[in-house]
């Protein structure tokens, strides 16, 4: 079994408790106007031929973006940080694209983990069958869990989906009892008003479990990675959100008593 990774991040600090290894899965379903990994959403592995300047010269070089690892070459780079997770109280992070989309792999690469006692955390769109959200909780210590947008006719239009599973899966790990943070991407014009946050501050409330919400406002950060994969970026003429007011948005939250933080 081989799952298709196009990154392994080593001492990540915003993934999760402590120092991690956070592993970034190809392929996703969403299409999000803002994603800042827009290498992720495609589950092939895609070769960019670029030009580089070399002394006088323009030359073309291959960027080979994501490989093939099997779960034991994952667990070879997961052993080399083990001594980071034991002294900071960190473990690894299935992050992507959607991890979930290789279902099979995550599994088997989630319970080698447990065998370990290595902290996992997923790092999830919600957009996946409620079934193999359930199967892979089993083997999880801890979600992030993205909400984009509590509108579903306005996540379909920013992020190409509807959210009613995302919601729904949402619902059915609350019920379960998992560990959630709840992640909340702040983009301007789009999810930022008072009235969503309202919604959003409502589906939480309805849940039976109070979660950690990160704010992460929506910076241009990859935006440049559009033009090399072809994609094109809505988000040209967005700003970032002023620092006042994500500040106004995080007092709306500590307002209504939740834990609310900026920042993964
Ligand atoms: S869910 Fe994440 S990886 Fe997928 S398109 Fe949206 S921002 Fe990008």
């Amino acid at each position: 079994m081989q799952g298709t990774i196009f990154d392994i991040k080593h001492y990540a600090i915003h993934d999760g408790p402590g120092i991690r290894q956070t592993i970034f899965f190809k392929g996703c379903p969403l299409s999000c106007w803002w994603c800042h990994n827009p290498e992720s959403r495609s589950s092939e592995i895609i070769d960019l031929i670029k030009e580089e300047v070399v002394g006088e010269q323009k030359v073309c070089v291959t960027e080979t973006i994501g490989k093939k690892y099997s779960v034991i070459d994952v667990l070879k780079e997961i052993e080399k940080d083990i001594v980071f997770f034991e002294e900071s109280g960190g473990g690894i992070t299935l992050s992507g694209g959607e991890p979930l989309l290789q279902y099979e792999f995550v599994l088997e690469l989630l319970k080698q983990c447990r065998k370990r006692e290595i902290h996992t955390c997923v790092d999830t769109t919600g957009n996946v069958s409620g079934e193999k959200l359930r199967n892979i909780a089993e083997f999880t210590n801890l979600f992030l869990y993205d909400i984009k947008h509590v509108d579903d006719k306005q996540h379909i239009k920013y992020a190409g989906v509807s959210n009613k599973q995302i919601i729904n899966n949402l619902i059915m790990l609350d019920e379960m009892g998992k560990d959630i943070w709840i992640r909340f991407p702040l983009i301007p014009g789009i999810n930022d008003d008072e009235s969503e946050i309202l919604r959003l501050m409502e589906l939480l409330s309805g849940l039976k479990n109070k979660y950690p919400i990160q704010l992460l406002p929506y910076h241009k950060i990859g935006s440049q990675k559009y033009e090399k994969f072809g994609i094109d970026y809505n988000m040209s003429d967005y700003k970032e959100p002023e620092q006042e007011h994500i500040e106004s948005i995080l007092k709306m939250f500590s307002d209504a008593r939740f834990a609310a933080s900026i920042g993964g």
